[in-house]
């Protein structure tokens, strides 16, 4: 049996397998796909593949990256040590997670079923798309799902952010501060009654255009029109970078009837990132953690590692009680 089992391989993952490590605890992180979302160390440029997906990051590391911290290299630095500890990692795909007392089963695709005191979900979530046969399934370098990491890059641009989700606004205000023009394509009317919004739409840069749907995705390349549609009227604009915040869909497959949920269907997590049922935790994009960055996932992974860690010393001085009475 091990202490703890880590399913997912992304920057949560991987920062609570070397926080478990460190306390020397019998650990196995499972995963599909070492990395998650992060970009392999090998890629070219500043833009890799997703699935079928051409996204543009915050780049991989190289020698210039060494001035600044960027969260895709301390993943990568996570991943070259994990290397090393070949009996900890596990390349699969869990099938099934279940409580069984007080320890947990964990089914795996092509390695059967693995035994853990404490488990840690790290599974990740993904963005919501837009709904648009050209678009669907494509990403391009000015056409992005999540708003949150490029203000850096708009200077004097002008561009389009479409969705009203606290990160769209949040962005929203931030681009404000660079950008020439910032459209906020707010397709749901509930959103409406915001204060945020009418906030927003104080900044001389900022125009609100609020029920309008998104009818295509335009422009050569791809993402520089887009046309926008109210009560059967059109209106077409040009920019420079579409930004899509729809939200995300986290990956709660596995612990959909185990653990409680947020209305958003994220898993829910105390300040501990201990969830409803004890001796499970969660960490990353599949709680709705502030924040949806590398950087704060690895902080949260760090801190469900240290709680599980805890959680299972108790249990074996619980289990030792036990043995001697
Ligand atoms: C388009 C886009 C651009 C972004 N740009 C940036 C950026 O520039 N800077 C930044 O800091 N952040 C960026 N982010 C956000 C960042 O990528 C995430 O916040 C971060 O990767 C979350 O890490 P995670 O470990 O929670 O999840 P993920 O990285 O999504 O990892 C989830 C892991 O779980 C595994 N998994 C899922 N289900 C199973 C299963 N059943 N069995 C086994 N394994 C499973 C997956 O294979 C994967 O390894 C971006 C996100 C998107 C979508």
């Amino acid at each position: 049996m091990y202490d703890l089992i880590i399913i997912g391989g992304g920057a949560a993952s991987q920062s609570a397998a070397m926080y478990a490590q460190g306390k020397q605890l019998n650990f196995l992180l499972i995963s599909e796909h070492l990395g998650g979302k992060v970009e392999p160390a090998s890629a070219e440029g500043r833009d890799y593949m997703f699935g079928k997906m051409l996204i543009h990051y915050d780049g991989p590391d190289d020698e210039e990256s060494d001035e600044q911290l960027i969260g895709s290299s301390v993943v990568h630095q996570f991943e070259r040590q994990l290397k090393h500890l070949r009996d900890r990692v596990l390349e699969d795909r869990v099938l099934s997670l279940r409580q069984d007392g007080t320890s947990f089963e964990v089914e795996t695709s092509a390695s059967g079923v693995k035994q853990a005191r404490a488990v840690i979900v790290a599974t990740g979530a993904k963005p919501r798309r837009l709904d648009l046969p050209n678009v669907a399934d494509h990403l391009v370098a000015n056409l992005g799902y999540n708003t949150t990491h490029h203000s850096d890059t708009l200077r004097g641009r002008e561009i389009a952010v479409i969705g009203a989700t606290d990160e769209a606004l949040l962005s929203t205000a931030e681009f404000a501060q660079s950008a020439t023009k910032i459209y906020l394509v707010v397709p749901n009317l509930d959103a409406a009654e915001r204060p945020e919004l009418a906030a927003l739409a104080t900044l001389k840069n900022v125009e609100v255009l609020q029920g309008y749907r998104v009818a295509e995705v335009k422009g050569e390349p791809l993402g520089r029109k887009l046309v926008l549609e109210r009560d059967g009227t059109r209106r077409s604009l040009t920019v420079d970078s579409i930004f899509i915040d729809l939200g995300y869909e986290p990956a709660t497959a596995l612990v959909k009837d185990l653990v409680e949920q947020t209305a958003e269907g994220y898993i829910r997590v105390d300040r501990r990132n201990a969830t409803s049922v004890p001796g499970l935790f969660a960490a990353g994009d599949v709680t709705r953690s502030e924040g949806e960055q590398v950087l704060t996932a690895i902080g949260d992974g760090a801190r469900a590692a240290r709680s599980a860690h805890f959680h299972v010393l108790t249990s074996l001085a619980a289990s030792a009680v036990d043995a001697a009475s």
